[in-house]
C-alpha cells in the first residue's frame, strides 16, 4: 500500500465525483436540462436511474444519485439525434469502422429503420411497415424455436411481462437475458441452497450489520451509492472485509460527495481488511476462512458456531465440515494466493460479528466455478446463522436497474411449470413447456444456423456477449434481426439479412398513452418493487414506449392467435398489465395499490424469515472440491474489469480515474513482479492470446499498465477483452460466461 498506488492516491467520491458530474452533465445536457433531470432521478415520484440496481433509501436526498448515475442519465437524455439523414450519410459498412464509443456518442434514435436484404443502408419506415415486416419475417420461420427474444436489464416489469407473453404466444421459451451473462450463478447457486435465487437483505440491514464482506465486487465504480452505506456502517463501528484481486479505490477510502468538508481530507477508510485473492481463488479462500472459524470453534466449543440454527435449519453440515477439515493450509494458501494468517484474520472479523452481510458481484459469478463461489459464501454465512435475521445475509448486488425484475416477471428460458400454469389460466392458451435457450445457447444456435431470428429488447448483445467475433458473425447469419433501442450501438451493425431498428422511449422520458401518463415499475437488488416515471419530453415525437412496441409486435405477429391478451388495452393503460401480473406472479397481490405507495414494496421470500423453499425446507451446506485454476508456465489468469467511466458495455470516456489510467482502454494490468518476470515494462505493447481446450484467440496491441495484482493474474477491460472469452467457456450449472477468468499468454507486439 503506497501513496503512488492509485487506490491510495485519493478517496473515492469526494470532489472528483462532484467535478466529474458537473462537467459531464453541463457538457452533455447543459445546466438547465441537467438540473431538470438530476433533480428527479431516484426520487419517489421521479424515474429510476437506468444504471445499476442499488436501492434508494426511504429518505431521499435532494441529489439522490452518484457520479455514474449522472453519466447514465446524461447519456440517455443527450440532445444529440440519430435521424434518417444520419443513416443516409452513413452506410452500415462505414459505421462498422467506428468505435463503440463513437457509435454511442451519436445520440438518440428517432424513427423506425429497416435494412433491406442486400442493402448497406438503414432506411426509414413507418411503425406499421415495421410491425408488418417483422411479422412477415417471424412467421416465415420453420419453427418458433428458430426465434430468440433477448432482454436487457433496463426493461421495465410491464414491458418484460408482455415480452415473455409475446414470445410464449409465438411458441418458444427462447428468452435469453442479460442475467445469463452476469448473476445467473447467483440465481442458480442461491436457489439450490436457500430456495430463492435472490439476496435476503434490505438496505436497513446495512444499518445494523456488525461486519460486511464485499467479495468480487468493485462498488466504487459499479454501485457507487453503496459506498454511502458502507461509510455509514463504518462510522457506527461496523467492520468491512474486502476480497478482490485488485486494490480498488472505492474499497480503500471514500469521501461523501455531499459532505464538502470531507473532500479535502483522506475520507473514511472502508476496508479494515483487504484480501487480494488470486483470480479464481475464491473457493479456496472461503474454505480457508471457514476452516479458521472451525478452528475457533474447536478452541471454544459451542461458542462460535450457531449450533441451534445448524441443527434446526440446515442440512449437510457434517459432510461439509469433514471436507473443510481435509483441506490443508498449504493447498488453500497456494490456490487462494492468500496467507493463512490473513485468512485467520478474516475469520476473526467474521466470528467477532453477530450479524454479517456478504455482498458480491461479477468477481464471484463469472467463473467456471461461479455457482460454487456463491455457495461457499452461503456455507460461511450459515455457520453462525447469518441469514434470515436483521443485519445479516447474502446480498448479490445487481449491475442493471431491473435485471432482477425481468426474471421475476417471467423472462427466463427455463420457466417453472407453476408459472406457466398460471399464465395459461390467465390468457387461455398453452404456453410452450420445453426449456428454451439462454444467452450462450442463443449465440451457438445462431452460429450453427439453428436460430434464424434475433429480437433484442434493449441492450447491446453483440458487445455484452463473449467471443465477440463469433457472436457478431452469428447475428449476421440470421435472416432477421430486430433491435429495440434508445441509442445507436454495435448490435445494430451486426445485422441479419433483413434488419430493423425500433427506437423507444428512455427511462427519463414522459410516457403518455391513451389513458394518460404512465409509470413503469422495476425491482432492485434488495427485491424492492417501485415505480419509475420519466419527466423529460421524448427525444422525438415518433418514439414509442417499450410496452407499446411489444404490444404492437405481438398484435402484428400473433394476429389474435396465442394468448387472449388485450395488447392494445395493455399498451393504453399499464395498470392493466400490473393487474395481470398480480394474478400470475407470486407476491404481486394488490400490486397497483402497493406500488403507488412512496418507495413501493418488498417482494418477500421465505428465506428472509428462515423458511427455506428447498426440498427439505432447510438451508443446504454444499461441498465443492478446490477448482483447478492453475495456468501453464509463463501464462496468466486474466480477469475482465470495468473502468470508472463506463456502464456495462456503454463507454462514457477513456479515463479510469480511480485506477490512474488515462486516455486508453486497450490496456492490460499486470503486477510489478510479473512485469519484471516477462521482461517488459509499463507502456510496452503486447498481444494477448487466450487458451481454451486447444483453441486460441488473440487481441493485439494492449498497453501494459503496472497495477497491484496477485502474481500470475492480469486484468483488462470488459467489453474489449470479451473476444478472448470462448462462448463455450462458462460456469457449471449456470452457463454464465467466464469473463472473470481466462488463461492467457502474452507476446510483445510487432
Ligand atoms: S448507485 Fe447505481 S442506481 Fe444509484 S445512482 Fe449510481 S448508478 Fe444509479
Amino acid at each position: 500500500m503506497s501513496r503512488d498506488d492509485p487506490a491510495d492516491r485519493a478517496a473515492a467520491g469526494g470532489l472528483g465525483a462532484v467535478a466529474s458530474t458537473l462537467v459531464r452533465s453541463a457538457r452533455d445536457l447543459g445546466v438547465v436540462r441537467s438540473l431538470e433531470v438530476l433533480s428527479t432521478v431516484n426520487q419517489t415520484r421521479g424515474f429510476d436511474c437506468p444504471g445499476c440496481a442499488w436501492p434508494d433509501p426511504d429518505v431521499r436526498a435532494a441529489t439522490e444519485f452518484c457520479e455514474n448515475g449522472a453519466k447514465a442519465v446524461a447519456h440517455e437524455a443527450t440532445p444529440k439525434r440519430v435521424t434518417a439523414d444520419f443513416f443516409a450519410d452513413w452506410s452500415i459498412s462505414a459505421l462498422r469502422e467506428q468505435s463503440d464509443y463513437w457509435l454511442e456518442q451519436q445520440g438518440r434514435l428517432t424513427e423506425p429503420m429497416r435494412r433491406a436484404p442486400g442493402s448497406d443502408h438503414y432506411e426509414p419506415v413507418s411503425w406499421d411497415e415495421a410491425f408488418a415486416g417483422i411479422a412477415r419475417g417471424l412467421r416465415a420461420l420453420d419453427s418458433p424455436d428458430e426465434a430468440l427474444f433477448y432482454t436487457s436489464g433496463r426493461t421495465s416489469n410491464e414491458a418484460a411481462f408482455l415480452y415473455q407473453l409475446f414470445a410464449r404466444g409465438f411458441g418458444t421459451n427462447n428468452l435469453p437475458d442479460c442475467s445469463n451473462l452476469c448473476h445467473e450463478s447467483s440465481g442458480v447457486g442461491l436457489g439450490e441452497v436457500i430456495g430463492v435465487g435472490k439476496g435476503t437483505v434490505s438496505l436497513e440491514d446495512f444499518e445494523i450489520a456488525d461486519a460486511i464482506f464485499v467479495i468480487g465486487q468493485n462498488p466504487g465504480t459499479n454501485h457507487p451509492r453503496m459506498l454511502s452505506a458502507l461509510q455509514a456502517a463504518k462510522r457506527r463501528g461496523a467492520r468491512i472485509v474486502a476480497i478482490n484481486p485488485l486494490r480498488e479505490r472505492g474499497l480503500v477510502r471514500f469521501a461523501h460527495p455531499q459532505e464538502p468538508l470531507s473532500w479535502l481530507g483522506r475520507g473514511t477508510e472502508i476496508a479494515d481488511l483487504y484480501l487480494q485473492v488470486r483470480v479464481g481463488g475464491d473457493v479456496a479462500l472461503l474454505q480457508g476462512i471457514a476452516k479458521a472459524v472451525l478452528e475457533a470453534e474447536a478452541r471454544r466449543p459451542g461458542r462460535v458456531l450457531d449450533h441451534a440454527f445448524l441443527a434446526g435449519r440446515t442440512t449437510g453440515f457434517e459432510a461439509w465440515r469433514a471436507h473443510v477439515a481435509e483441506q490443508g493450509w498449504e493447498g488453500l494458501e497456494t490456490a487462494s494466493g492468500v496467507d493463512r494468517g490473513v485468512m485467520r484474520a478474516a475469520a476473526a472479523e467474521y466470528v467477532a460479528a453477530d450479524r454479517v452481510i456478504a455482498c458480491w458481484a461479477m468477481g464471484i459469478t463469472q467463473h467456471r466455478n461461479g455457482v460454487a463461489n456463491v455457495q461457499e459464501i452461503v456455507n460461511l454465512l450459515l455457520l453462525r446463522g447469518n441469514i434470515g435475521v436483521p443485519g445479516a445475509g447474502p446480498c448479490p448486488v445487481r449491475g442493471h436497474s431491473n435485471v432482477q425484475g425481468d426474471r421475476t416477471v417471467g423472462i427466463t428460458e427455463k420457466p417453472a411449470a407453476a408459472f406457466l400454469d398460471r399464465l395459461d389460466r390467465e390468457f387461455a392458451f398453452a404456453a410452450p413447456r420445453d426449456a428454451g435457450l439462454d444467452a450462450v445457447g442463443a449465440i451457438c444456435a445462431m452460429r450453427d444456423g439453428h436460430a434464424k431470428a434475433f429480437v433484442g429488447l434493449g441492450g447491446n448483445f453483440a458487445v455484452a456477449s463473449p467471443d465477440s467475433e463469433v457472436t457478431a458473425q452469428a447475428l449476421a447469419r440470421c435472416d432477421l434481426t430486430v433491435q429495440i433501442s434508445t441509442k445507436l450501438n454495435r448490435s445494430h451493425l451486426c445485422c441479419g439479412r433483413e434488419a430493423w431498428i425500433l427506437p423507444c422511449l428512455g427511462r427519463t422520458e414522459r410516457d403518455v398513452q391513451a389513458s394518460g401518463p404512465q409509470f413503469v415499475t422495476v425491482e432492485n437488488s434488495m427485491s424492492v418493487v417501485h415505480r419509475s416515471e420519466g419527466r423529460l419530453d421524448p427525444a422525438a415525437g415518433s418514439l414509442r414506449s417499450e410496452v407499446a412496441i411489444v404490444a404492437g409486435l405481438a398484435e402484428a405477429v400473433l394476429g389474435g392467435d396465442g394468448p387472449a391478451a388485450p395488447w392494445s388495452l395493455f399498451a393504453s393503460d399499464y395498470a392493466r398489465i400490473r393487474d395481470a401480473i398480480s394474478r400470475v406472479v407470486p407476491g404481486f397481490d394488490d400490486y397497483e395499490a402497493r406500488v403507488r405507495k412512496p418507495g413501493g414494496f418488498v417482494l418477500h421470500s421465505g428465506a428472509r424469515q428462515r423458511r427455506f423453499e428447498t426440498p427439505d425446507g432447510r438451508a443446504r451446506f454444499t461441498v465443492h472440491p478446490l477448482p483447478e485454476t492453475g495456468v501453464a508456465p509463463g501464462r496468466f489468469r486474466l480477469t475482465t474489469i470495468r473502468s470508472h467511466d463506463q456502464f456495462n458495455t456503454t463507454i462514457y470516456g477513456h479515463d479510469d480515474r480511480y485506477r490512474g489510467i488515462a486516455g486508453d482502454r486497450r490496456v492490460l494490468l499486470l503486477g510489478a513482479r510479473d512485469l519484471e518476470e516477462v521482461g517488459m515494462r509499463a507502456g510496452d505493447r503486447v498481444d494477448v492470446t487466450s487458451h481454451h481446450e486447444g483453441e486460441t484467440r488473440t487481441l493485439r496491441g494492449f498497453r501494459l499498465v503496472e497495477y497491484d495484482l496477485p502474481r500470475g493474474c492480469a486484468a483488462a477491460y470488459f467489453p474489449e477483452a470479451n473476444a478472448l472469452v470462448p462462448v463455450d467457456s462458462f460456469a457449471e450449472g449456470s452457463r454464465t460466461p467466464t469473463y472473470k477468468s481466462v488463461e492467457v499468454s502474452l507476446a510483445a507486439s510487432a
